[in-house]
């Protein structure tokens, strides 16, 4: 069995596949990408849509990927069987918890409101200095466009400081995705890291 990397990586993507087959196709991509590079994944655990494509792609490159999974979502997700290793806990929060605790960085894919839901609560936490991790978002053919569009009204409106626009760093293609995080420096303190006194 492959090994624990040094290094891991948490994708968070959606349990559908989605309308356009680019979608698949970047997980799939993610998957080898990471595998050929020794960089482990963390994600849900599911064997289907996104996240099935993505555990697939990554196990027949050899590569190392676990699944953190709730005890409830193990049948209605589809737990996937062949996994590098797979923790089954007791609630969604246990998972994002363990998700963070175990990887180095975060990768969003294209998904519905269950990643919407876990990349903005991994932003949220880096906004409130939880964690100081880089969060990539690989905007595939720019299904987050409108998403993004909106982050931009709210730094216009007030309600989000523009220092905090850098916890979510947006990328249309895999390499730009993948530089930024290996190029990623993490703030030597917490203030930097919050720029609190620019905001
Ligand atoms: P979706 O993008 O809706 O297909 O969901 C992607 C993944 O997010 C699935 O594995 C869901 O179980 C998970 N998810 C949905 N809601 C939450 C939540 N509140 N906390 C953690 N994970 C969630």
């Amino acid at each position: 069995m492959t090994p624990r990397p040094a290094f891991n990586i948490c994708v968070l993507c959606g349990s559908r596949p989605g309308s356009d087959p680019a979608y698949i196709q970047a997980a799939e991509a993610l998957g080898v990408a990471l595998a050929e590079r020794g960089i482990g994944i963390v994600y849900g655990g599911s064997s289907i849509g996104m996240m099935g494509h993505l555990a697939d792609s990554c196990l027949a490159a050899e590569g190392y990927i676990e699944g953190v999974i709730p005890e409830a979502l193990f049948l209605k997700e589809s737990a996937h069987p062949r996994l590098s290793q797979r923790f089954v806990v007791q609630s969604m929060h246990a998972r994002k918890t363990m998700m963070l605790d175990r990887s180095n960085a975060f990768i969003v894919l294209p998904g519905g409101l269950g990643t919407l839901e876990e990349a903005f609560e991994i932003i949220t936490w880096a906004q409130l200095g939880i964690h100081a991790k880089p969060l990539a978002v690989w905007n595939v053919a720019g299904y987050y466009d409108e998403l993004f569009t909106f982050l931009q009204k709210s730094i216009a409106h007030g309600f989000v400081p523009a220092a905090h626009r850098k916890f979510v760093a947006v990328h249309s293609t895999l390499d730009e995705t993948l530089n930024h995080i290996t190029q990623w420096k993490t703030p030597t303190t917490l203030a930097k890291w919050l720029d609190r006194d620019q905001t």
